[in-house]
């Protein structure tokens, strides 16, 4: 962080990159020095307050700072916040490459190999957040965003729970509904709590997604995906599973490890750690930094 406090006068505003529900994400250059590009999310304080999200940009900020301690590749850093009278400005690093979730559509369905270099990136940046006593509550394919190279950075922490001093227990947490139905896990929906483990159920969504191209649990309005949710029921559960089309072009280690974090009672679910040693991983090097965190297309 820069010791002088800075303004939205020290950055040259360029092209919108998208919105949200209470802000507007710009391209931006640093005018002191014009190579640095960031994005700059801009929050409008009447709108946050008519909308009463004060909550969510609080949370937000919050877990960024705390995140941005620790320069994990996979978080979007937070480099600098201001306000003037109308706005809350976030300053973030820029990530060029867009959603996840545009990629996928464009691509339809991910390769193995994608699908693996993601989840890669995915499973180290969890444990790394979860490390801090965070839990994001809202991973999807919409929030992450990739830079030039495929690397992955996971952003949006406006529905992160952290843990404090005196209440570490987050596997015990009540929690009201926060995310997004299609990712939500059964426990948020049938007993009102969220755990670390909730993010892997999300992330359990994801890996589905990535090699379909849809995510698991889908209905035809939210409340038809929560009960295909507490049901189990998707295409890869024990029921479903043999008249299942889709089956033969994918790997069975993708299903099987799949069905492994898809279970609905949070302490049989896979944790972080055993997924990093899941025979689809066998060729992975966790510790080797350099090639979990290299790109997938130059
Ligand atoms: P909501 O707040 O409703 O959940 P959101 O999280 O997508 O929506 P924002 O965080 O304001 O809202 O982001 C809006 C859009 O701006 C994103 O969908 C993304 O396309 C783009 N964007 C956000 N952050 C960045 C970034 N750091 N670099 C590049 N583009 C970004």
């Amino acid at each position: 962080m820069s010791s002088r406090k800075r303004s939205p006068h020290d950055f040259i505003f360029k092209e919108e990159l998208g919105h949200g529900s209470y802000s507007t994400v710009y391209k931006a250059i640093d005018k002191r020095n014009t190579k640095r590009i960031f994005a700059i999310k801009v929050c409008s304080k009447a709108h946050i307050i008519k909308e009463s999200k004060v909550k969510y940009v609080t949370i937000e900020k919050n877990t960024l700072n705390l995140l941005a301690k620790a320069h994990h590749p996979g978080i979007v850093k937070l480099y600098y916040t201001f306000h003037d009278e109308e706005n809350l400005y976030y300053v973030l690093d820029y990530l060029p490459g867009g959603e996840l979730l545009s990629l996928l559509h464009k691509m339809k369905t991910f390769s193995e190999v994608w699908s693996k270099h993601f989840t890669v990136q995915l499973v180290d940046t969890l444990e790394f957040i979860h490390s801090q006593g965070v839990i994001h509550r809202d991973l999807k394919p919409e929030n992450v965003l990739l830079d030039r190279d495929g690397k992955l950075m996971i952003t949006d922490f406006g529905a992160a729970y952290t843990t404090t001093a005196g209440n570490n227990d987050a596997n015990k947490s009540s929690s009201s509904f926060v995310g997004t139905a299609e990712y939500v896990s059964p426990e948020l929906l049938l007993h009102n709590q969220c755990s670390f483990s909730s993010d892997v159920w999300a992330l359990g969504c994801m890996i589905f997604q990535f090699v379909t191209g849809s995510p698991p649990f889908r209905g035809e309005n939210e409340l038809k995906t929560f009960e295909k949710i507490v049901a189990l029921d998707y295409p890869w559960s024990s029921t479903n599973i043999h008249n299942n089309k889709f089956l033969n072009n994918i790997n069975p280690l993708i299903i099987n490890l799949v069905r492994k974090i898809l279970v609905l009672e949070p302490k049989d679910r896979l944790s972080l750690k055993k997924i990093k040693q899941d025979p689809w991983f066998a060729t992975v090097n966790w510790n080797d930094r350099n090639t979990i965190w290299k790109g997938i297309w130059q």
